[in-house]
């Protein structure tokens, strides 16, 4: 029989407070009994043992309940038990059918009542009647005297009866609390999982939406896909100008991979349904569907999420795991706020490159670039040659540069390539076409320039160049860079334009070769 309710967690009061208060309060009057004398056949010895036997107990009780890990059940035993021999020891030594002790059962069976399981407490209200008839029993020899018993015995039946019935309700309330407590316990730690996952998806697009490489962002995109929402196998699919489909980054079991990767004949009918649909699908089980062709051999369900900017599907983000029903609404829900924003981002950088090739000025010194200088070179030769003009290009590369760097600083370099651009600049016509060539050579289209001409403008420039005091920053103005430079012109000496840069750099070779500082001519 089980005796006690499961009293593993619970908030009710391990021992009602109002059971301890009337257990205190009638030791207190057992003694003052014992010292008023005021039942003479009492056995004293015996009853101050007893009596002093609860009151010890009751003061551990009252010390120990304080303490977190204390067994109350044993100590409601050994309570229950005491109780009874001491009430029942009061009642035969305080006259018996005439003694009012017996009220002190009422207390017992109110205490098991509310502690223990409605069996025990039968068990219990039924020894007590049983104790309290057989000790009278001498006595109970009239229906009056029955009566009366009967009459007492019956308010511990009823204390069973109500006060278990009570007990018992809030234990079962309890249980139930307890259980809704837990889940709600498990709802709020779920919930706090979800907001770290998407704090770190909120922060991942962002640093996503600052990268400027494609490359890059995809590499991104899978990582949160493999990081953060931990799927381990996944991708990114790009849809082709003509149809289909194209791997543009997987990653499986943490192994990220970035090369293209074409399906291979495979089935892109789910592919190809995402996209046109534009929102995400998740499939259950995988198995046996010839519609899509997984990343790897044991996956058994699939999550699509259509990556979608300015209402334009680029692509399709795919996630895979080996177990059936893997992904729930919530990670689709997810898995497309990662899609939208992997979208977003690769149009920002497939934007941002775009702009970058229609730049045409260099960063560092503001005169054109390299791609322009290229662009113009070919432009300007076929102009030369359809109205039959001359057209003369200048090479100029700053010498032992990587000394000065080395001797003054990456900084100073920077500066002094700035300065030299700047000396250049003011040597030539609006309409020559100013370059930086390369890292600290620059190169000089000149339209309608014979090589003579051509020969005294860059004379100019090495000279200007070698006189000026050039700033290279911490306030020292360096004097004394020079330059070699190479000259040569159309259609004098070539007629394609590559012809001539080639040209113009094997001059720039000898100026090197005799010594720097100089110009040679082809
Ligand atoms: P040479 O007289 O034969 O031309 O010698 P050099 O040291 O100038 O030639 P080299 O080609 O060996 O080195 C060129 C140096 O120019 C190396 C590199 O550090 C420096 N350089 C190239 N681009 C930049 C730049 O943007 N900033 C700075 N500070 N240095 C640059
Ligand atoms: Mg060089
Ligand atoms: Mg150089």
């Amino acid at each position: 029989m089980e005796i006690f309710y499961n009293s593993g967690k619970t908030f009710l009061p391990k021992i009602d407070t109002i059971f301890l208060q009337a257990r205190g309060l009638a030791i207190v009057i057992l003694f003052g009994w014992l010292a008023l004398g005021i039942t003479p056949s009492l056995n004293f010895p015996l009853a101050l043992g007893i009596t002093g036997a609860l009151a010890v107990h009751y003061l551990a009780l009252m010390f120990l309940i304080r303490r977190p890990q204390f067994r109350f059940n044993k100590f409601y035993f050994i309570t229950l038990v005491l109780d009874t021999v001491a009430t029942t020891f009061w009642v035969i030594f305080s006259g018996g059918y005439d003694s009012v002790f017996f009220l002190g059962y009422y207390l017992i069976v109110a205490l098991a009542a509310y502690l223990l399981t409605r069996p025990a407490v039968a068990t219990i209200t039924a020894i007590i009647s049983l104790v309290y008839v057989a000790i009278l029993w001498p006595q109970l020899n009239s229906l009056d005297n029955w009566l009366t018993v009967a009459l007492r015995i019956s308010p511990c039946w009823i204390f069973f009866a109500v006060i278990s019935h009570i007990a018992e309700h809030l234990q079962r309330s309890e249980v139930r609390m307890l259980k809704l407590f837990d889940t709600l316990n498990m709802r709020t730690t779920e919930l706090e999982k979800i907001q770290a996952q998407l704090e770190s998806i909120y922060d991942n697009s962002r640093i996503l939406a600052g990268i400027l490489d494609v490359d890059e962002v995809i590499k991104a995109v899978v990582q949160i896909v493999n990081g953060v929402l931990k799927y381990p196998a996944a991708a990114i699919l790009f849809k082709r100008s003509e149809s289909g489909f194209i791997y543009r980054g997987r990653v499986i079991d943490g192994e990220i991979n970035l090369r293209l990767k074409s399906l291979d004949g495979a089935s892109t009918d789910l592919l190809e349904r995402v996209a046109r649909a534009g929102t995400p699908v998740c499939i259950v089980d995988s198995k046996g569907r010839d519609d899509y062709a997984p990343l790897k051999e044991d996956t058994r369900s699939v999550m699509l999420a259509p990556m979608t900017v300015r209402r334009k599907t680029v692509g399709v983000l795919v996630a895979e795991s080996k177990s059936v029903g893997a992904f729930s609404e919530r990670d689709e829900k997810m898995f497309w706020v990662v899609a939208r924003s992997a979208a977003m981002a690769i149009d920002n950088a497939i934007v941002h490159s775009e702009m970058e090739s229609l730049t045409v000025t260099d960063e560092l010194t503001g005169i054109y670039n390299y791609r322009f200088f290229a662009e113009r070179l070919a432009e300007e030769q076929r102009r030369a040659a359809r109205y039959n003009q001359p057209l003369a290009l200048i090479m100029i590369d700053i010498d032992h540069f990587k000394n000065f760097n080395d001797s003054f600083g990456h900084e100073a370099g920077n500066l002094a390539l700035k300065g030299v651009s700047n000396i250049i600049s003011g040597c030539i016509r609006d309409t020559d076409v100013f370059a930086r060539y390369g890292g600290e050579e620059f190169a000089i289209i000149l339209p309608q320039t014979a090589l003579s001409e051509a020969e005294e403008i860059a004379n100019r420039i090495r000279e200007s160049i070698e006189s000026t005091k050039i700033d290279i920053g911490n306030g020292i103005a360096k004097q004394g860079i020079t330059v070699s430079v190479g000259v040569t012109s159309y259609p004098e000496n070539g007629k394609r334009h590559d012809e001539l840069v080639q040209l113009a750099d094997q001059a720039l070779y000898r100026a090197k070769g005799g010594g720097r500082n100089a110009v040679q001519v082809v």
